[in-house]
Parts: C-alpha cells; structure tokens; sequence
C-alpha cells in the first residue's frame, strides 16, 4: 500500500497505476474501526483502486475541544487499511487541503438546518468544503459514506448536484457493536459507565421501529428520551422523526412513505449520533 501526504506524491502514484477502469474513494477522519473498514471492503469490490483519506477536518468542528480531543493514531490506521487491500492511503496535512481560504458558496437547503446542522451551525459547510475538496484531488468514480451518518450522505448527494461532480455516491450500512451501540472513533473516549449506558440509544431506536404505530409521534418523542433520561450517564440533544429524504419533520406517519428516526446523545462531553429507518 502507498502512503501519500501531499499531493503531488498522490498524483505520482495514481499515474504509476494507470490503466484502471475506475476508482472507489473512502473519506474519513481516521482512527479506523470496523465500519471504516466496511466501506473499504465495499469500494475494494467495485473499483480497481481504492484510496482511502484519513484528516482530521478543522472546518467541521463547531467544537475546539472536539476537535483537539479527536482520536489520531495514522500508523495503526495505516496497517488496517492495508490489511483491507487499499492501494492509497492519503494522509494531507491541514495545507495541503486548505491553502488558501475556500469562498465557495455551499447550499444545501434547508437540510442543513435541521438536527445536525441545527445544533452543530456551520457542520455541513465544513464537510462540503473537505470532500468537495477531496474529490477535486482523488478524483474518485465512486466515494462510500456511512448512513449512521444518515443527514451527512444526503448533504454530499446534494453537493454533488450543486457542483455537477461525476462521482457516484454510495452509502453503506451502520456498523454496530455486538451489543448495537455504532461504532464510532469517539466511542474509544467513553467511560466504563457511559460505554455500558450506550447501547440504549439503539435498543429505544428498534423499539420504536417495531412498534410504531402504536404511538403519536410526539409520543414516541417524549418515551424516547424518557427511556435514555433513567441514565446518568446520557443526556439526549435531539430526537427527530422526518422524511428520510428532505429530512423535515413528520407530525403523521402517512405524511411520508420512507420516515427516518435521528438522534444525538451526549454522554459527558462525547456526543453519539445514530439513526434507524422506517418503511410506512
Ligand atoms: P468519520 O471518520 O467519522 O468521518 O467517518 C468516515 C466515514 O465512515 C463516514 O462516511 C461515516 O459515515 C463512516 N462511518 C463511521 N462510522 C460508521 C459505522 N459505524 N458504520 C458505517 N459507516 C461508518
């Protein structure tokens, strides 16, 4: 596997492997679990290179201390990705990325305005401006996102529209504990408290999966964070039921035929997003 930290040393390699018929890309901040490799393993089968990307992106971090906090351990993801059959790992630093200010203009609509976007403002504008970015330097054919990031791939469909970018965008499904917490890198800063506390926010999720025309939606609002409140160790932020699709909140369940159910729940200061949807 070949490890490029700029640029040129990326453009260098994709020219020593050429011919290839396409190009599979996975973008991520890096310290890898197994729902990174997932998608690793997804781009592997499709493309004839797969280039993975690990930065820590400054423009998305509303929160300083997050982004201080963040998981980095390169040498460690770099044998994972290896292990995986990925033919790049590119490892930019903040100036190769961002040399000079990005003016670009990132609209997505009212998406951005909700959930995520509402309680982490300017979230998605940085996560535009990286992988708009990222896609200009790979140059990928196809890019795999994960839905436990459900609000995030529909932000990067709609980028790739704004900008009319010939990427194919696939998403792929939420990897989980055996216990169903999604695996994220922030579950590593989780106590042994928190860690046991997590996997209700899944289990609360499923349930109103299986049950939910049993209850109004603000019904299933108000039980929801009753269910993570009886833990200490939980603070819910949000819960959302929405169109899966523009993600605007749903007040019946005929209002829509797909239904998506989001939240984010802080555990201390770690913040754990996941989602679950519904066919009406
Ligand atoms: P991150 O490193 O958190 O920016 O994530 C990089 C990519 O991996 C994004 O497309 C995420 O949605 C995806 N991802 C992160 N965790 C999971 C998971 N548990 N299952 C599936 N995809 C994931």
């Amino acid at each position: 596997m070949h490890i490029c930290k700029s640029i040129n040393s990326l453009n260098k390699v994709l020219d020593s492997l050429r011919p290839y018929k396409n190009a599979g890309f996975v973008p991520t901040m890096g310290a890898l679990h197994e729902g990174h490799l997932k998608l690793v393993e997804h781009a592997r089968k499709e493309n004839d290179i797969v280039i993975c990307s690990i930065f820590v992106n400054p423009t998305q971090f509303n929160n300083p201390k997050d982004l201080e906090k963040y998981p980095r351990m390169p040498e460690k993801d770099a044998l994972l990705l290896e292990k995986e059959n990925c033919d790049i790992a590119f490892i930019p630093s903040s100036k190769e990325i961002y040399p000079e200010k990005d003016r670009t203009n990132y609209d997505f609509g009212e998406i951005e305005n909700v959930m995520e976007g509402k309680f982490r403002p300017g979230h998605f504008k940085g996560v535009g401006m990286v992988v708009k970015r990222l896609f200009e330097i790979v140059k990928p054919d196809n890019a795999y996102f994960g839905l436990k990031d459900y609000q995030q791939y529909l932000v990067i469909k709609k980028l790739v529209n704004q900008f009319n970018l010939n990427v194919n965008v696939i998403g792929c499904p939420t990897v989980r504990e055996k216990d169903g917490l999604a695996m994220s890198s922030r579950n590593l800063r989780l106590s042994e408290e928190q860690r046991k506390a997590a996997p209700i926010i899944f289990e609360s999720l499923k349930y109103i999966k299986n049950h939910f025309s049993s209850k109004s939606i603000p019904g299933w609002k108000e039980w929801f964070k009753s269910q993570i409140n009886r833990f200490p160790a939980l603070d819910v932020e949000y819960i959302e039921i929405a169109d899966a699709e523009t993600l605007m909140p749903v007040k019946n369940s005929n209002e829509s035929k797909n239904i998506v159910v989001c939240t984010a729940v802080f555990a201390g200061e770690i913040r754990l997003i996941d989602n679950i949807l519904l066919k009406c």
